[in-house]
């Protein structure tokens, strides 16, 4: 097996922890692997995937990185906050699609002097051409990471998740997270066939991509980069969605209400709440024993949040 360099940039390893009023609430042992608080800006799960990508970018040479998403991208602003930690530059381009205005994670990305530049499209390979025209205009070369860190080398941020979670010594029955780009389940599922192999794992998808195919095509790549042949599953998928990515859903927003009232937690509306609301939905329909232990992975998510509109009821 090969191994990759990390440079280190969150606190390792999270908290993991039982929730015992949410095990009450759903009647089995409710348990959360806090990697909200891995120490970088609000937190959040792009920190263990940027410890190999801004690894690569260093060893390759690069002193610019460039990455994309959603105006309120947590990704994009950890790109950000984690480049300055190592002393790399960071130029965001978002796709002008969801809050514009400074509020949330554009607030951050602002305090950090971090330049944005939006593009009115969502063709990734527009994205990626224009981060190229910049590059030649500065002189520079760019690292480009691609939409939420989620390739082969990025997911293995997860892989190492699921080696932290099996060095608990916890026999977890079922793990729960949510999936957006794809490269947390990847490495979530392909770490718990090598880590917790009698673990299930559902992942909640957050966005109508076709994540079977993308998140399955990523462990592939994880075999290939680590020279390996761990047998990859079908991801065992749960659409939550609702009216569409990024737009708050009433299980979801059902879920933050929970979490925040009987745990003092906070979830989000882009992924979290809706991750967590596919949990508490599998707990009513009775997949879940009285005495099984469940483990939500919290991937973070604050900033978006508080990009919300909370006031004119467009949340809830
Ligand atoms: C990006 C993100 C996810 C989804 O992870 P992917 O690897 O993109 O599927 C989940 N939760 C939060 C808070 C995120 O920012």
């Amino acid at each position: 097996m090969k191994t990759f360099d990390k440079i280190s940039l969150g606190l390792f390893p999270t908290p993991l922890y039982k929730l015992e009023n949410m095990s009450k609430e759903l009647g089995t042992n409710v348990w959360i692997k806090r990697d909200d608080l891995c120490g970088v800006a609000l937190g959040g799960n792009k920190v263990r995937k940027l410890e190999y990508l801004l690894a690569d970018a260093k060893k390759q040479g690069y002193d610019l990185v460039m990455t994309t998403g959603q105006a309120q991208s947590n990704h994009a602003m950890l790109t950000a906050a984690c480049a300055r930690k190592v002393g790399l530059d960071c130029i965001l381009v978002l796709k002008k699609r969801g809050v514009t205005a400074r509020k949330g994670n554009l607030i951050l990305n602002h305090l950090m002097g971090i330049e944005v530049r939006f593009v009115d499209t969502d063709s990734y390979d527009d994205i990626y051409a224009e981060m190229d025209r910049i590059g030649e205009q500065l002189h520079r070369r760019v690292y480009k990471i691609p939409c939420g860190g989620s390739n082969a080398l990025g997911a293995l941020g997860y892989v190492d998740c699921m080696e932290e979670i099996a060095q608990s010594g916890v026999h977890f029955d079922t793990v729960v997270c949510a999936c957006g780009s794809g490269g947390t389940a990847a490495g979530v599922i392909y770490g718990a066939k090598k880590f917790l192999p009698d673990t299930r794992v559902v992942c909640s998808a957050v966005d109508s991509d076709p994540f079977d195919k993308i998140v399955y095509d990523i462990m592939n790549d994880i075999n290939a980069l680590l020279d390996e042949h761990t047998e990859i599953p079908m991801p065992e998928l749960l659409n939550m969605v609702g009216a569409g990515y990024s737009i708050p859903s009433f299980e979801g927003n059902a879920a933050i209400e929970l979490m925040l009232r009987r745990e003092g937690i906070v979830l989000d509306t882009c992924y979290t709440g809706k991750a967590f609301a596919g949990l508490i939905r599998m707990a009513k329909e009775g997949q879940f024993k009285k005495d099984d232990n469940v483990l939500f992975i919290h991937t973070g998510g604050a900033g978006g949040l508080f990009a919300q509109d909370w006031e004119s009821g467009n949340a809830r």
